[in-house]
């Protein structure tokens, strides 16, 4: 099957890409990498009338520091990160998240804001920013509005972006020295989407934690007081409370058993990765 017809802009300027958003009357999609959209359009599980290609617009390909954050634009590659072409505040969790993403083909290609704006449940950068703590700046003709990750995406491809609205830009604030990650995702095989996955971020200077348990299907779930799991974060992983994650995921819709087992041992397996 094929796209039905639409009709289809690649404006030259961030102020045309807006002035596109906002004069459509109808529905329309923004296309960045097309690595998500495509497929659908070729599905015909979305029909736009017009879509708008943001892909050549070098704004939204800059990185910048804002401080002790990096500001990266919407439209960088989840190839520029593994390669490095953009600069790390992470310690190498963004490259090594990056390279874990589907195949090379895709990752060329498919952007970082894309990611969000698609808001697969499953996408590798919707449990990581979360867990990171990073926000979105969200532009349009009115104006820049900056939320969370977290309260970006409110469910299965569902965000909290407002017609005329797109991403320009994901801020994430730099990682402690002392800092430290946890990662661990399940696939049916590489380069798949994956069917559980967790993020673990301890910062022991400032005794902050948090954990996020992604690809359940709605927002991810996310803990922030993970003394929850039992004792002090340096303890997560002796006191590690797998009932009490059962329960979560039970919670939020994982009737499954055999499912909730699965993200059960896949967030294990990321706490013990921070907290050995
Ligand atoms: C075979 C395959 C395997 C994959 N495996 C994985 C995987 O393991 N992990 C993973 O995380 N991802 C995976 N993906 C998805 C991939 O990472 C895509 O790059 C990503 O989901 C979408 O990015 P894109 O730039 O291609 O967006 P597009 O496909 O162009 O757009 C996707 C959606 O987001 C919207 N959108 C795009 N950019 C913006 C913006 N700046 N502001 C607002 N809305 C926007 C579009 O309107 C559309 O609704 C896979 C994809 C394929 C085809």
């Amino acid at each position: 099957m094929k796209a039905a017809s639409f009709a289809y802009g690649r404006p030259n300027s961030m102020s045309d890409a807006l002035a596109l958003l906002a004069d459509a009357d109808g529905e329309i999609r923004i296309m960045a990498g097309g690595q998500s959209l495509g497929p659908m359009l070729n599905l015909r599980l979305v029909q736009p009338p017009r879509i708008v290609d943001i892909a050549g617009l070098a704004e939204l390909r800059s990185v910048e520091r804002d401080g002790e954050a990096l500001v990266i634009g919407a439209c960088v590659t989840h190839a520029d990160i593994e390669d490095g072409r953009i600069p790390d505040v992470t310690q190498g969790v963004l490259p090594r998240i990056a390279r874990g993403i589907a195949y090379r083909a895709v990752r060329n290609r498919g952007t970082i804001g894309g990611s969000l704006g698609h808001a697969d449940p499953a996408a590798d950068w919707v449990t990581t920013l979360a867990a990171l703590g990073a926000s979105v700046q969200l532009t349009s003709s009115a104006g820049r509005r900056d939320l969370a990750v977290t309260e970006f995406i409110q469910g299965a491809l569902q965000t909290a972006l407002r017609p005329g609205e797109l991403v320009t830009a994901i801020r994430l604030p730099s990682l402690s020295p002392a800092a430290r990650f946890g990662y661990a995702k399940a696939c049916r095989k590489p380069g798949e989407f994956a069917h559980a996955m967790a993020a673990v971020l301890i910062e022991p200077d400032t005794a902050r934690s948090r954990i996020v348990i992604g690809a359940i299907d709605t927002t991810p779930i996310v803990i922030d007081d993970s003394s929850l799991f039992g004792g002090a974060i340096t303890e997560f992983r002796q006191s590690f409370d797998r009932d009490l994650a059962d329960r979560l995921l039970m919670q939020a819709g994982v009737t499954d058993p055999a499912a909730r087992h699965i993200h059960v041992s896949v967030l294990a397996r990321a706490i013990a990765e921070a907290a050995p």
